[in-house]
C-alpha cells in the first residue's frame, strides 16, 4: 500500500515511516497541511494519516478541502485532542477513522486495514463517470450504454483514471501503477500519449461531455468538465 502521513512533529512521523515500511508499505511523509494538499494534486495514496494540529493550515482544513476537491481516499484522523467535539467535527467533515494519541501501532495498523477494507468493497463493483461505466469485473466498458473495445492496456489506463476520478494522476504515478515500471523516460512518455490520445477517441469524440483531461506539466485528470 502507499499511505500520505501528515504530520509535522519529526519523531511522530519517523516512527510512523519506520513501522509502515517494515510492513512493506510505501510512506510519503509531508509535514504541513499545504504541502499534502499540494501532494494530493498530484499524487494517489491508499490511505492518508492525517494529524490534527499542523502550523498554518490543520489538519481539519486539510480533510474539508481534500474531500471538497473530490478526493475520496480514506482518511484516518490522527489527533491528541481527545475531546468528543474534535472526533464528531473529525468524522463529520469526512474522516474515515480516528485515533487518540499516543496509540499502540497495532492499533493504527488493525484500523488502517479496516478503512481499506471497507474502501475495497468497491473495488470491484462497477464505476461510473458521467455516462461512461467500467465494469471491473468483466472489464467491459460502456459509455452512454454503447460498448467500448480497448485494449488490455487502454483499459488498465481508464479503470487506473477513474479509479481516482477528479484527482490528477501524474506521469509518474501511471508510469509506476499501470506500466509498472521503476522509471519515466521519454520512450514511456510517448507511449502514455498515445494510450491517451486513443482513449479520448474511444470514450470521449462522440460526447459533448468530455472526461479525459491533460494537466499541463503533471498528468491527467478524469472529470466530468474542465473545471
Ligand atoms: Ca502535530
Amino acid at each position: 500500500m502507499r499511505l500520505l502521513v501528515v504530520e509535522d512533529e519529526q519523531k511522530v512521523a519517523n516512527a510512523l515511516r519506520e513501522g509502515l515500511e517494515g510492513e512493506g508499505d510505501e510512506v510519503v511523509v509531508e509535514r504541513t497541511g499545504e504541502d499534502a494538499l499540494e501532494r494530493m494534486t498530484h499524487d494517489t495514496f491508499d490511505v492518508i494519516l492525517l494529524d490534527l494540529t499542523l502550523p498554518g493550515c490543520d489538519g481539519l482544513q486539510v480533510l474539508s478541502t481534500c474531500r471538497e476537491r473530490g478526493v475520496e481516499t480514506p482518511v484516518v484522523v490522527l489527533t491528541a485532542r481527545d475531546t468528543l467535539e474534535d472526533r464528531v467535527i473529525g468524522l463529520d467533515s469526512g474522516a474515515d477513522d480516528y485515533l487518540v494519541k499516543p496509540f499502540a501501532f497495532a492499533e493504527l495498523l488493525a484500523r488502517i486495514r479496516a478503512v481499506v477494507r471497507r474502501g475495497r468493497v468497491t473495488e470491484t463493483g462497477p464505476l461510473a463517470v458521467d455516462s461512461l461505466e467500467i465494469d471491473r469485473a468483466t472489464r467491459q466498458v460502456t459509455r452512454a450504454g454503447r460498448p467500448v473495445e480497448l485494449t488490455a492496456k487502454e483499459f488498465d489506463l481508464l479503470h487506473y483514471l477513474a479509479r481516482y476520478a477528479r484527482q490528477v494522476v501524474s506521469r509518474d504515478t501511471l508510469v509506476r501503477e499501470v506500466w509498472r515500471e521503476t522509471a519515466r523516460s521519454t520512450t514511456l512518455d510517448n507511449v502514455i500519449d498515445v494510450h491517451i490520445s486513443r482513449l479520448r477517441r474511444k470514450i470521449d469524440s462522440d460526447h459533448p461531455v468530455k472526461l479525459i483531461h491533460t494537466v499541463r506539466g503533471v498528468g491527467f485528470v478524469l472529470r466530468e468538465d474542465a473545471q
